[in-house]
Parts: C-alpha cells; structure tokens; sequence
C-alpha cells in the first residue's frame, strides 16, 4: 500500500482531544501492544490506535478507509487464528475500553467491546449476579450491543432495533463491525459453588470415561465437567484432568462427582469458590507464552474407553515425539446443552447448537518450523474425536444438529459453512448490507472476495 508511518501523523491529529494513542514502531509501549496470547500472532503492525470511544473508531476507520490501510480489531488478544493482528496496516486497539455496568434493577450487565471475562465476573459479582460467557450459549443473554458499521455509523442492534444485524452478530459479529460494548442479562448467582480440578494418573481414564458416560443421565443442568489429557509441569508426565463444577453446596457437590473422587486422584483442588473465581481456576495453565492453536470438533456419549484411549494414545505420542509440547491439551467439555437447544439454529448466526458437546484441542509449541505440522495434526485428531458425533461429515445431519465446530475455537482454515452452516448464505447477503465493501475481512471469510485484501 505504500504507507509510511509519517501518514499516521494525520491520524494522530485527527484523534487529537481524545485520550486515544496511536503507537508506530518505536514508540514507548508498541512492543507491548502487538502481544498476544499466542506468539505466533504477534504481528508488526504500522500502526497500533489504542481507542477509548466509539468516535476514536469511526474517526480510525475512516482514515483507514480514505488511506486505503487495511485493519483488524483486537478485544482481548486472545484468539489464535491471527485475526486481531496485522503485518501491513493498523490495529484498531480495544484495550483500554474494559468498563463494565451494572444495571442492579434490570439486571443487565454492560461491558465495554475490550473487556476481558474477568471483567465482567468481577463487576456482575458485587451485586450477586453472573453472566453467561465462553461455551455456553444461553437461549437470551446477549440484548444488544452497541457497534460502529463500517459507515462509521454507531447503532445499536438488538431485537428491536436492526434485528437482522442483531442476528447476525450473533456468533459473526467480527464481520460486521466494532462493538464498542455488549449488554448481557445477568442471572442471580449469590452463593458460591463447588469447583476445582482433580488430576488422575492415564491408567484411570477408562474409568473416568464410564463416569463422563453416566453424566449425561445424572446432570440436571448445574454441573459440568471439563476432562481431558495434558503432561503439564512441574512433573511434565501424562496425566488425566478433570475440572468439577456444581452449582450448590460442597456436600452436594462432593455427593455427584463421588465415584470420579473415589478413584484416587493424585491431586485434588475441589473446594467452594466464590462463582467469579471460577473462570481463573486455569489461568496459572495458560499464559501468554509460546505459539499456541486452538481446534475445535465435536463428541457424543457414550464415549468408547477404548475409542477414547487409543486418542489418548495419538496424541502422546505426537506430543511426544516433539520438543516442549508437554503443556499441549485436549479438552472434552462436558456442558450440559439442554438449555442450548432452547434455541434453533436459525435464530441467529451461531449455528453449533446440537445434541453433542465440545471437544477442544490447545496445542503449544515454540518452534515455529512446526507450525503447519501441528495444525495438521489437530485437524486430523478432532475428526477422529468427533466421529462419535457424526455430525462433522454428514451434511444432512449438520443442517439439522448444528455444525459440529465451535466458532470460538475454529481458524481460518475454515468456510463459513463449516461455521454457519444453512446460515452461511444469510450471513453473505447481510455484509452486502452492512459492509458492502468487506471492510471486515480479516476474519473468517463471509463473502467471496475481500475488496480491501492483506496477506
Ligand atoms: C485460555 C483460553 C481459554 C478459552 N476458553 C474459552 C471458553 O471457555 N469458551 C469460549 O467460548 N472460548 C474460549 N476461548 C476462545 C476465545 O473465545 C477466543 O480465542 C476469542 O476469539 C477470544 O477473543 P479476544 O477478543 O480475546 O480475541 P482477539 O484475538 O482480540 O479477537 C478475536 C476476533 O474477534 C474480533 N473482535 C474482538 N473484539 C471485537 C469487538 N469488540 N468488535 C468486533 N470484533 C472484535 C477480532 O478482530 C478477532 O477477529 C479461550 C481462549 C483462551 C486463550
């Protein structure tokens, strides 16, 4: 594009008055700014717009749009696809718009289009509430979001107002615009509940699959259990985890994942934790260093043991086979979906609503002569996975049961088919409205050809 970064000194007196930054290489805090949770994401971009208001954006884009520079936007830094950051152009930097609102009456949570979940756990918590974040999808929490269109235009896209944008962020927000912040309904959640992680050594995983098999049956919506295969350090041996939760008292709790407890871990963190606490239980597990991948397939129960060991068995192996790989994970995420299935998969662009749960891959490594190794890997271990679903290959079955893929843990390597399903088509006509000129294009591809196009 032939940019230097003397034209973002145009940018910089557009943004003048406001407490908006806009970092070059070279500035105090640029290196910090182009971090992200993966390293393999790190990009040096031209141009770093820290933002604080919906203004900042649309003033941001409209430069970009005038300059011909492409953009991305960064939340919170922490998808692996590459999507929040760019090698030739600028960044459009949420991180310093994280407030969080507490509406105590309607109960409605306004957070800010940069906060990260801690955010929210935190603020909701002070007023004995909880939000729906990550892999559960409940039928009704999100109520609108605030988003600055590629016009530049603020609006706001709920049910009642552009409702078909409103459906469409549902689950492609990324391709639509910048949401400068989301409301969600928050839900009375006062007590604290019984969580934490137990670590078994591989010689009980076919035990531990028979109990996974009976929580289909068990589960009355307020537990889930997150199982699945890491060596992790200190001892950097395989091992077998499995994150507990239940929505009530310790007693009650210790009661329903008593035959899991009864098998000996050898470690053992289950206690009674305030709700907010819980999504931190893994943070010591996965922070901000090495090139890291996320995957995501589908599973059904009941689980095989034996079909679940011999993919334990692959991917020690591989993990094995390669240098500082021991923190890699696979995740079998045991959420109950009943609540879920509230809602169709036509009633908003999130089509991974079926009768089957989650299944993620987090590979780490550090040797970048790896990467496309990996990926490949990943890819082939979550279509044996997700063989017990059956609804990766069959696309009858996908139209009715949802896609098999979580969108949250997809790449780029991905169609918007995989992702979208029947929505796919509605979604393409959508950015014709929206962003006609795909302005948003450094996510997963909605429309053919991106008319502002990078790499
Ligand atoms: C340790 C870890 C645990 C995770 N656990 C879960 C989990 O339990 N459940 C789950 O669902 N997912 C989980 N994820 C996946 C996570 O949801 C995705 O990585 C997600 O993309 C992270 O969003 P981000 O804003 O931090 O990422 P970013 O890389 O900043 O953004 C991801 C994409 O969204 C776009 N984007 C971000 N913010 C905005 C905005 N305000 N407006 C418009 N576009 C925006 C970016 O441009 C980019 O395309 C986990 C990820 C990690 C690293």
């Amino acid at each position: 594009m032939g940019n230097t970064p003397d034209v973002y000194a145009i940018l910089k007196n557009e943004l003048k008055g406001s407490e908006a930054e806009v970092l070059t290489p070279g500035s105090a805090g640029y290196a910090e700014s182009i971090k992200r949770w993966s390293e393999h994401c790190e990009k040096k971009a031209q141009a770093v717009v820290k933002v604080t208001s919906s203004s900042d954006i649309s003033k941001t884009l409209n430069f970009a749009q005038t300059n011909e520079i492409p953009f991305v936007v960064r939340g919170g830094g922490h998808s692996t696809s590459g999507s929040s950051s760019i090698d030739d152009g600028l960044v459009i930097d949420l991180s310093k718009m994280r407030k969080v609102a507490v509406d105590p009456k309607a109960k409605t949570i306004r957070a800010e289009g940069g906060t990260i979940w801690e955010d929210v756990d935190m603020e909701a918590a002070k007023f004995g509430l909880a939000t729906v974040g990550g892999t559960v999808n409940h039928t009704d929490n999100l109520i609108s979001v605030e988003i600055v269109l590629a016009s530049g235009q603020l609006v706001t896209a709920s049910e009642s107002s552009h409702p078909d944008l409103f459906w469409a962020v549902r689950g492609a927000g990324q391709n639509f615009g910048v949401v400068t912040a989301f409301t969600f309904q928050g839900y009375d959640q006062p007590d604290p509940v019984f969580a934490g992680t137990l670590v078994f050594l591989p010689d009980k995983l076919p035990q531990i699959v028979r109990f996974v098999n009976k929580f289909h049956a068990t589960s009355d919506g307020n537990q889930a259990l997150l199982w699945g295969f890491s060596s992790p350090p200190p001892a950097n041996a395989p091992v077998v985890l499995a994150q507990v939760f239940y929505n009530g008292s310790e007693s009650a709790g210790q009661e329903f994942f008593t035959d899991l407890i009864n098998l000996g871990p050898v470690a053992n963190t289950t206690s009674m934790i305030p709700y907010e606490k819980l999504n931190g239980l893994l943070n010591h597990a996965v922070g901000f260093d090495g090139r890291k991948q996320f995957g995501g397939g589908a599973f059904k129960l009941p689980l095989n043991p034996a079909f679940v060991q011999s993919i334990h068995a692959d991917f020690l192996d591989f993990v094995n086979s390669h240098e500082r790989m021991n923190e890699s994970l696979i995740l079998f995420e045991t959420i109950p979906f009943t609540k879920i299935l509230e809602v169709s998969n036509e009633e908003m662009a999130f089509s991974n609503r079926g009768d089957y749960y989650n299944v993620a891959t987090c590979f780490k490594w550090f040797d970048p002569s790896l990467d496309q190794e990996i990926r490949d890997f990943s890819r082939n271990l979550l279509k044996k996975a997700s063989q017990s679903a059956g609804v990766v290959q069959d696309e009858k079955v996908r139209s009715v049961e949802g896609v098999g893929v979580y969108g949250n843990y997809a790449n780029l390597d991905v169609s918007a088919t995989d992702i979208y399903g029947r929505n796919a088509k509605k979604l393409e006509d959508l950015k014709y409205k929206y962003d006609p000129n795909n302005l948003f294009s450094r996510g997963l591809r909605l429309v053919p050809k991106p008319l502002v196009v990078v790499n």
